[in-house]
């Protein structure tokens, strides 16, 4: 990947600027690249997309735009480090819902990604999906994984009316309907568009006094860690829900839910197929030949004995019962599955060539097997 650009140029503000700057620069550039409505190339779009994302997440978040501020990319990355957990993982659902609720798409893209119909009444939270990488060792035992997610709560110091006495008035210049309409003039077209209020940022309330936990927005940004219970034999792809972990509902719905989507990683070692594991064991022309008992690594980093009979061949495999990943509905274990691979000695000594050529020669005379021995 290329360098990560600045989190300022990405969204073309002034370091000095504002939330209010910033989050218009968002909703600019993600009507321009949200992946379901760019105009643009779409393999660009979802790049530019996740990048203005990321760097929206972070500069509105005072505590990691002051670590931005600070230290720069290092200040931000290093707090998510261990963890898997990364911004970009997360898109904005309610943000998004907000741009799109404004360009008269209503909640349709959403409603088709999260189910949530976008009728009458309560409407769900937004549902947020995260991405979990665990390693192999870590599917076959189970673990517990505390995530962090950043949430939209509700303000708990005015009870998200936003105004710090709780007097609320309608707001003067949309009427309480929190709508407002715009001419546009486009060439030689007119566009009439119904947008959010400038002045009450659609809530329809004239807040005289905001309160200053949430600087009158009645929601903060909060993360909340979780708990999560990863079970044994987890494989690639899995999608855990937990249910109600999502944003919580605006209007006093159901809170959305949590997609985990689980990936193992790649292991050095061993290759996963369903249940069982497939590993490579080098093994010596005189133990395939004389058989032998080796020992072979497993995944609990301890060592099983295979025994080897004698007279085997190159390719070889053999199971090893149990050894393999617990399977996920809890019925036992996979296999190891060990394939043998005969090493052929690079280098010999001077008595070593001379045992192998007496051996040859002592094969009931068959010549030229192992090299250019002679009788
Ligand atoms: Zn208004
Ligand atoms: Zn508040």
């Amino acid at each position: 990947m290329a360098e990560k650009r600045d989190y300022y140029e990405v969204l073309g503000v002034d370091r000095r600027a504002g939330e209010e700057d910033i989050k218009k620069a968002y909703r600019q550039l993600a009507r321009q690249y949200h992946p379901d409505v760019t105009k643009e190339d779409p393999k660009m779009a979802e790049e530019r997309f996740k990048e203005i994302s990321e760097a929206y997440e972070v500069l509105m978040d005072p505590e990691k735009k002051q670590l931005y501020d600070k230290y720069g990319h290092a200040g931000v990355n290093s707090q998510f480090q261990g963890g898997g957990f990364n911004w970009s993982d997360f898109t904005h659902q309610s943000d998004l819902r907000d741009i799109f609720g404004d360009m008269g798409f209503g909640g349709s893209i959403f409603d088709m990604f999260f189910g949530g119909g976008r009728t009458r009444g309560p409407h769900q939270g937004q549902s947020l999906r995260y991405d979990l990488d665990i390693t192999l060792e870590e599917a076959a035992e189970g673990l517990n994984k505390k995530i962090t997610l950043p949430l939209t709560v509700k303000c708990e110091a005015c009870g998200g009316t936003g105004s710090k006495s709780g007097k609320e008035e309608v707001c003067p210049q949309c009427r309480g309907t929190g709508q407002v309409q715009k001419v546009e003039r486009r060439g030689y077209s007119q566009f009439i568009s119904i947008g959010p209020c400038p002045h009450c940022k659609g809530t329809g309330k004239d807040i005289k006094d905001p309160c200053p936990e949430c600087d009158g927005e009645g929601w903060v940004r909060k993360r909340k860690t979780i708990s999560l219970d990863i079970p044994k034999g987890a494989d690639t792809g899995m999608r855990l829900r937990v249910k109600g972990a999502g944003e919580p509902s605006p209007d006093g719905g159901q809170p959305g839910d949590l997609f985990v989507v689980v990936n193992v990683r790649p292991h050095k070692l061993f290759q996963r197929e369903g249940a069982d594991l497939k590993m490579v064991k080098e093994i010596s022309f005189p133990e395939a030949a004389l058989g032998a008992t080796i020992e072979v690594p497993t995944l609990d980093k301890k060592t099983a004995e295979l025994k080897v009979p004698p007279g085997t061949q190159p390719g070889e495999v053999f199971k090893l019962k149990g050894l393999g990943m617990p399977r996920i509905d809890g019925r036992g274990q996979g296999d190891l599955l060990v394939h043998l691979k005969l090493v052929v000695p690079k280098r010999l000594s001077a008595e070593q060539k001379e045992l192998l050529r007496r051996f040859e020669g002592s094969d009931t005379g068959k010549k030229g097997l192992f090299g250019r021995g002679k009788g």
